[in-house]
């Protein structure tokens, strides 16, 4: 058994780090957890046991890739600091089930990722507590990817999550709510005190559960048109949507035909983009893609 204290308190992270001589660099978005109890319910969040392989992104010293190991079947961690691997090597060295890639998880190729380390997989979830600066980033790449992600257990920063969550007609519902809403089910689990990191950062954070959805409700005729015209509708958040797409066309001789289209998807071109759900933006692209608007 590991008897040794568990590297999420305040005695051990400042221990290893002054052993190290290592200093949280905060270009990298680095503040280390240093309580156990927020790391055990993160883990839970994900039901992770010991059929359940992991992706953790950001492992820092270990603090959360060590609980997760306790319950999971193995754990992949993907760290971009160099000066964290050594340290990683000697925090992580009583468990087996750890593999640590010195990777920027944006320049993850995952296709070999998964043919090289996935090959007896039951069940994929991504935890992390990311680093703040690449948020959206990170989870658009995870999202995009080939990797079959049941669900993703993420801190992140509170307004972010927040965003993600959104429904339609609230302030913080954009076009990030809607790309992501697209292929997941969102909640916010719960929200974590700045007190449980070291250093404390000067934002609030939340634990996001991503769940991939079986059915997608974005079904139409042309993805990327939608989210063009998505994207569009929110470039001035005031405007209407139809100001947003006649600015946006190529040729303003095509006006009536946005117009016709406009009628023939049942939208009303004096609402703003904001009171529109991804159903009602999939009418709307399909009906630009059949009246031949394609270039936004
Ligand atoms: N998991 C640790 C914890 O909870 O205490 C550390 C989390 S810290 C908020 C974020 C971690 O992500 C840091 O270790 C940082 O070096 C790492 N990181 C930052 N950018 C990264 C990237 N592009 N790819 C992989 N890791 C990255």
């Amino acid at each position: 058994m590991n008897k040794k204290q568990a590297i999420a308190t305040p005695s051990r992270t400042k221990e290893i780090l002054e052993k190290f001589h290592l200093r949280a660099k905060k270009s990298l978005g680095q503040n280390f957890i240093i309580d156990t109890n927020i790391l055990e319910n993160i883990v839970r969040a994900g039901s992770v046991d010991k059929e359940t392989t992991v992706i953790e992104i950001g492992p820092g010293i270990g603090a959360l890739t060590e609980q997760i190991a306790k319950q999971a079947k193995e754990v992949f961690a993907f760290e971009i600091d160099g000066r964290l691997i050594p340290v990683l090597e000697d925090t992580l060295v009583d468990y087996s089930n750890i593999t640590i890639l010195h990777e920027d998880i944006l320049k993850v190729d995952f296709e070999k990722f998964q043919k090289d380390h996935l090959t007896d997989l039951k069940r994929l979830v991504v935890i992390a507590n990311l680093p703040y600066y690449i948020t959206t980033p990170i989870v658009m790449h995870l999202i995009e990817s080939s990797l079959p992600i049941e669900q993703m257990i993420l801190m992140m920063q509170k307004e972010v999550a927040e965003r993600l969550e959104a429904k339609p007609s609230t302030k913080e519902y954009g076009s990030l709510s809607i790309a992501i809403q697209a292929y997941m089910d969102v909640d916010i689990a719960f929200t974590v005190p700045r007190t449980v990191f070291m250093p404390q950062p000067n934002i609030e954070s939340a634990i996001v559960r991503l769940k991939a959805l079986d059915e997608s409700p974005l079904q139409v005729k042309d993805e990327s048109l939608f989210f063009k015209i998505m994207r569009a509708s929110f470039a001035q958040r005031r405007k209407t949507i139809w100001n947003n797409l006649r600015r946006e066309l190529d040729d303003k001789g095509k006006e009536t035909l946005l117009r016709e289209a406009f009628e023939n998807s049942g939208i009303d071109p004096s609402r703003r983009g904001e009171s529109l759900s991804i159903e009602d933006f999939g009418k709307l692209a399909d009906a630009l893609y059949d009246f031949g608007l394609r270039d936004f």
